[in-house]
């Protein structure tokens, strides 16, 4: 069994100890006492040192505690050091669960069902109901006025079967571990926490979204909740500074500009129609009809999309006995279109040309469009409908 220093005091981050056991290559050791935290309850491990060589994992094996070196120590006295920025940060994190879970039980009946401590945010599923924006503000408005009345986080050893007020049944018998924060709430949990409210700092609640029937809260506590605030000002700021408006007005002065960016992008596409019509009269009168009195245009173009030319095909063929041909190089294909009284079924024919030369595509009797494999397939296909 390792003894667990961290049981007994969170704040511990230098100690002496001895390592009991090597396993594997020797980088994996076993300490007869410990202050690093393993992975458990949703708290990530601790980082630090034993010996000076860097601990890369730890890991909870139920009586023992396994440390996961970058390099190979032998057994015998050892001087540890935890990294104490990671950890004080995940302490502030976990005991701001403990104070948030409370708070939603207490304020609207939701009840915790679990807890992740994330690299950048930590999130609490919730069930018993949705949270919207004004069950948020209520619960970080206390939340933060319970940080700021300083309370005592507290640990006591109790049995279970004795112990009274816990926030959620334990899970095991025999004694249990019970964090306190003085008032507000009582829970089992064998992880780190601060000695009093207010070093959990700020406390801010952020994204919410619906998983499955709980409803996931994300949140961050003390000096990431200073960090994001610092990082979402600056952002704000360079949006604010783009639309040259105030932090407070750039919502409406974004919201304002893409309403004119919209009608400004309808007005566009209603002057590209009304040119369209316009090109694909001037293209028809400009086409001497063949021998059979019907008029063939054809644009090969090397770059842009079909898109762009199926209005000026729309208009050509919206006259009498008109076929439009379009190809473009890159990527390779093709659009057809003709008038009713061409002869010409647009969709039929260019299946036929687009099956010789190894391409796919269909259409309407009307207006047909395909892609072919390379140019020479192109150069085919056009052939074909040339012809
Ligand atoms: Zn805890």
């Amino acid at each position: 069994m390792t003894e667990r220093l961290y049981y007994h005091d969170s704040y511990l981050n230098r100690f002496a100890a001895r390592i009991v056991e090597c396993g594997g290559d020797g980088s994996t050791v076993y300490l007869d006492r410990t202050a690093f935290y393993p992975t458990s309850g949703g708290q990530p491990f601790d980082l630090g040192s034993i010996s000076g060589i860097a601990v890369r994992d730890v890991i909870d094996e139920g009586g023992r505690i396994a440390h996961l070196l970058a390099a190979p120590l032998a057994p015998g006295p050892v001087e540890c050091s935890i990294d104490w920025t990671r950890r004080f940060d995940h302490m502030q994190q976990h005991t701001g669960q403990h104070l948030l879970s409370a708070v939603f039980d207490e304020l609207f009946r939701l009840r915790t069902v679990s807890f992740h401590l994330g690299a950048e945010s930590s999130t609490i599923d919730l069930e018993g109901g949705a949270a919207d924006a004004r069950i948020l503000s209520a619960v970080e408005a206390r939340a933060n006025q319970i940080v700021w009345e300083n309370r005592p986080v507290a640990v006591t050893y109790e049995e279970a079967a004795n112990a009274q007020g816990l926030r959620k049944a334990p899970e095991r018998e025999g004694t249990l571990r019970v964090v306190s924060i003085d008032r507000l709430d009582r829970s089992a949990c064998g992880g780190t926490h601060v000695r009093t409210t207010g070093e959990i700092g700020a406390v801010a609640l952020r994204k919410v979204e619906k998983v499955r029937q709980t409803v996931r809260v994300e949140f961050l506590c003390g000096g990431r909740a200073i960090r994001r605030a610092r990082a979402d000002y600056e952002s704000l700021s360079r949006v604010a500074q783009l639309f040259s408006s105030s932090l407070d007005e750039a919502p409406g002065v974004v919201a304002a500009q893409m309403e004119m960016a919209r009608a400004a992008d309808k007005a566009r596409r209603k002057l590209e129609l009304d040119l369209a019509a316009y090109q694909g009269k001037e293209l028809y009168q400009n086409t001497a009809p063949g021998a059979d009195g019907v008029r063939r245009a054809v644009r090969r173009a090397t770059s842009g999309t079909l898109d762009e030319l199926r209005a000026l095909a729309q208009n050509f063929t919206a006259q009498s006995q008109a076929v439009f041909l379009a190809t473009l190089a890159n990527p390779p294909s093709v659009l057809l279109a003709t008038s009713a009284d061409s002869g010409v079924d647009a969709g039929q024919r260019l299946k036929a040309a687009l099956a010789e030369a190894g391409g796919r595509g269909g259409g309407t009797a009307r207006m047909a469009q395909g892609s072919v494999p390379d140019a020479a397939a192109l150069d085919k296909v056009a052939a074909a409908l040339t012809a």
